[in-house]
């Protein structure tokens, strides 16, 4: 029997001690949590194990946008989300200031709660960005995805695997009784987080770097509605000379909970010892960020953590998968983490139930590896770009070519003196908060991703020209590849968005009145290749009127051509106009999609 560093004996359960599913998901993070919900929802027998006892114990990553809030809503759970988060018009306000209590240097209105920016929010999705922490997301979609059949094993800690042509046997280990176990899958599924064992198992290949920063958190309790209530913001980023924990005097206050719990980030030099933090010098660092001493403060955790720039180029290795932080790895900028870790999950959630079912081929998965870790290598860029990008920021403020404090200090003050060094501090302070737009305002970072793969029936153009900058915009679109843009359909009675008509059971063509054939053809192709296609047939009397006439300004095919959906909501296939035989070419570029 052997011993295990943390004292558990660990027994080898008799031979024939093998558990079976479908897919067992290692972690329950919000990637793995994602998955099973996902997994749950279609019907797909999965076990989820977790080596901790509960879900995240820290709030970890807390902006939730679009994309994310539309696979909760597919699922069925955004209102359970909305009911716990901070809403959209409460996240806005960003603020670089001296001190919470102190002078600000500047204020950016973001995610997209501006008015120049909000309308393009309001028009892409018919849900919102919001901001829910970690510990209040997970166990949303713990809940859900258990209660629709998921067997949820926390405290199980997963060891090894090995697969063969059908199945993967992975090891785990009871950390209650240190009994090991063997469950034996299909697939099998690392989100196991920015540490994956499962990755390393199978040798995922990556490029970048682990650890290129330090990062302190610190969580405290503290109500501040009289400092921020007129400013509500999610984030307070505080540039102070003097108060330095390895760094150079430049944390984040982030709001947890309105407006009472809150999250210190403090950086540090990973290349010196981490910062030694006991409850008073906490306490004293959360005193000097807030730049007053007349509040009550309750430190209520403190913790380190290394910022990353690596991602992996390849996802899968046969039937082992990973998603999430395991396949990429960056900062907190642009809030990227859990929402990109969701829609992994999204993207794979319904090949894998295609490919179970047997209404698809094998090789539908590897679509996986080619749509994802372009999107893995884009979002670790942008962060790592993002987060760099505070530089010009300081640059401007002055502190970081000063030689000490007393000139950090100066520096800062010269951008209130009428001097042209005055006013050029003023004019880099604008510009290094816009150029933050990057970073909060980035919608189309957020909602244009766009895939090539055999899961897409590519057009010559590949992806669509931007009108704009296509990091700050989003541009809606049905050039194939590209996710569903969204519009309200509905009648006298009803108003659904497009998206709503697209649940991720099914795959669904969008036509007009006069596309009527290709609605025809939907129930006779779904038939023959034993999968359910769903028809929305835009037009008045059909119960899906073009409300606004907005659908006919983004469908970019005649009222006779054709959209085809993937369950995931990304355009398959289209066709700018009725065919000789709509049914031949829906069943081709099917059977095309599901690798058949
Ligand atoms: C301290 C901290 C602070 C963060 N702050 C922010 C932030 O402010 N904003 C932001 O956007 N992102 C933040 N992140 C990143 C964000 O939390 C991640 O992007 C997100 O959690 C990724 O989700 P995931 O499901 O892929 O992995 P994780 O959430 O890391 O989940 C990994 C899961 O795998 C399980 N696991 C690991 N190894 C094993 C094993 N051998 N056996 C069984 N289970 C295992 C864990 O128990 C856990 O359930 C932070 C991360 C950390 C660690």
């Amino acid at each position: 029997m052997a011993v295990f560093d943390d004292g558990i004996a660990a027994t080898e359960l008799p031979t024939g001690s093998v558990v079976e599913t479908e897919v067992l998901i290692v972690g329950s993070g919000p990637s793995g949590s994602a998955m099973a919900l996902a997994l749950a929802t279609y019907g797909i027998p999965n076990i989820m194990v977790t080596k901790y006892r509960w879900t995240a114990n820290t709030p970890r990553a807390h902006i939730t946008n679009q994309r994310a809030m539309e696979f909760f809503r597919d699922m069925g759970v955004e209102e359970e989300v909305k009911l716990l988060a901070t809403p959209h018009e409460l996240i806005g306000d960003t603020v670089f200031c001296s001190s919470i209590a102190g002078e600000e240097f500047g204020r950016l209105l973001t995610w997209g709660t501006s008015p120049a920016r909000h309308a393009d929010y309001e028009a892409a999705s018919p849900t919102l960005n919001c901001d829910i922490p970690q510990n209040l997301l997970e166990p949303i979609l713990v809940r859900n995805a258990t209660m629709r059949g998921t067997q949820t094993r926390f405290s199980t800690e997963y060891l090894s695997h090995e697969q063969d042509a059908d199945g993967v046997l992975t090891t785990v280990r009871d950390r209650l009784t240190g009994a090991q176990y063997i469950i034996r899958s299909k697939y099998l599924i690392g989100a196991d987080g920015a540490r994956s064992q499962v990755a390393a198992d199978i040798g995922l290949p990556y490029e970048g770097r682990m650890d290129i920063a330090g990062s302190m958190n610190i969580t405290f309790r503290a109500d501040l509605e009289a400092l921020v209530g007129h400013r509500p913001s999610v984030l307070y980023w505080v540039v102070q000379p003097g108060a330095n924990v390895g760094g150079i005097g430049a944390g984040l206050v982030r709001m947890v909970r309105t407006w009472d719990e809150w999250l210190i980030v403090w950086g540090y030099d990973i290349d010196e010892p981490a910062p030694d933090i006991d409850y008073e010098s906490a306490k004293e660092v959360v005193f000097q960020l807030l730049g007053t001493r007349d509040f009550d403060v309750e430190i209520t955790g403190t913790s380190l953590w290394g910022n990353n720039e690596m991602f992996a180029t390849h996802l899968q290795s046969g039937r082992v998968f990973c998603v999430g932080d395991a396949i990429h790895r960056h900062p907190p900028s642009n809030g990227l983490g859990s929402n990109t870790s969701v829609q992994d999950s999204y993207n794979l959630a319904w090949k894998l139930t295609a490919v179970l079912r047997g209404q698809a081929g094998e090789a539908l998965l590897e679509s996986y590896s080619a749509e994802r870790a372009p999107i893995a290598r884009q979002i670790v860029t942008r962060a790592n770009q993002s987060s760099r990008e505070y530089g010009g920021f300081f640059d401007a403020l002055g502190v970081t070519s000063a030689k000490d404090e007393a000139e950090m200090i100066a520096a800062i003050e010269e951008r209130k003196l009428d001097t042209p060094m005055g006013r050029a501090r003023r004019e880099a302070l604008r510009q290094a908060i816009e150029l933050k737009n990057y970073e909060f305002n980035a919608h189309g970072v957020e909602l244009g991703q766009f895939y090539e793969s055999s899961a897409v029936i590519s057009e010559p153009g590949g992806r669509p020209a931007p009108a704009g900058d296509p990091e700050l915009y989003y541009q809606p679109s049905t050039v194939p590849g590209s996710p569903l843009p969204h519009a309200w359909l509905g009648d006298n009675e009803h108003k659904r968005s497009t998206l709503d008509l697209a649940p991720s059971t099914r795959f669904t063509l969008f036509t007009g009145i006069s596309g009527q054939p290709w609605a025809d053809a939907a129930a006779t192709v779904a038939a023959e290749l034993g999968i359910e296609v769903g028809a929305v047939v835009v037009g008045p009397g059909r119960g899906a009127e073009d409300l606004y006439f907005d659908w006919a300004r983004l469908r970019e095919i005649g009222e006779d051509g054709v959209l085809l959906v993937r369950p995931d909501k990304i355009i398959a296939w289209r066709s700018a106009g009725m065919v000789d035989d709509p049914e031949t070419a829906l069943t081709t570029a099917l059977r095309a999609v599901l690798s058949r």
